[in-house]
């Protein structure tokens, strides 16, 4: 099933040029083996501690990590160390702990801006308002490289009912991407998940995260 389910997903992705990441969190080892076999090679993680542990025992395969959740300042050392792209950064302050460690690890740390399109008090990320200050900020940062933005939309029971927050996002993105005047790198809007993949894709995601779409429903730990 999960060989299936990759290639499906993979074959209508490849031909828009966007990258999946797969959601490996609560997965075994094997599941992601078996993913990852299947022909993807982005994985993404929601904490620092469970990747840690999953990154050992993959570490034969050709595969690079992703962060989508939270990050707090004192796991960012770790992050640095582990994570090719930050996804999740949604404040100045913790920015600016990426920037330190990086510098210390003599790294230039990807990330994107996690903005919080809708305002949802559940989620992290910077307000729609604050986003060109912050953006401007982290662009002066020697150590990090700012690539893109990253949301996570609300639940809706129609996933089309999602369109005017993905709209709103790409509007974000592509202000960002001409005040920034640095399209070779600020390239990347990740956004949709399984349930809203198809409609952040028509409205110009070029990076989703895909968890039950690939694994099936998620069991806990
Ligand atoms: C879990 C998670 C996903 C994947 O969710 P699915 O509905 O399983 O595809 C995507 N993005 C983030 C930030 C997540 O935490």
């Amino acid at each position: 099933m999960i060989a299936e389910n990759a290639k499906n997903i993979k074959k209508i992705i490849d031909s828009a040029n966007v990258t999946i990441v797969t959601v490996t969190k609560t997965q075994s080892i094997e599941r992601i083996r078996e993913a990852v076999n299947a022909g993807l090679t982005v994985l993404g993680e929601n904490r620092v501690q469970e990747a840690a542990e999953k990154i050992g025992p993959l570490a034969d395969l050709p595969v690079e990590w992703h962060l989508i959740g939270h990050l707090q300042t004192n796991k960012v050392k770790q992050a640095v160390a582990m994570f090719s792209l930050i996804q999740s950064v949604d404040s100045l302050k913790l920015a600016l702990e990426i920037n330190r460690q990086a510098a210390a690890a003599n790294k230039q740390q990807d990330i994107l801006l996690q903005i919080n399109v809708a305002g949802e008090a559940s989620k992290f990320g910077i307000a729609p308002s604050q986003a060109s200050i912050v953006a401007a900020e982290l662009f002066a940062l020697p150590n990090i490289r700012l690539c893109g933005i990253m949301t996570i939309a609300p639940f809706f029971d129609q996933a089309k009912d999602t369109r005017p927050v993905f709209r709103q996002a790409r509007e974000i993105f592509e202000r960002l991407n001409k005040e920034l005047g640095r399209p070779e790198y600020f390239n990347r809007l990740s956004m949709g998940m399984t349930h809203d993949y198809l409609v952040a894709l028509e409205e110009g995601s070029n990076m989703v995260r895909i968890g039950s779409g690939i694994f099936g429903e998620r069991q806990t730990r």
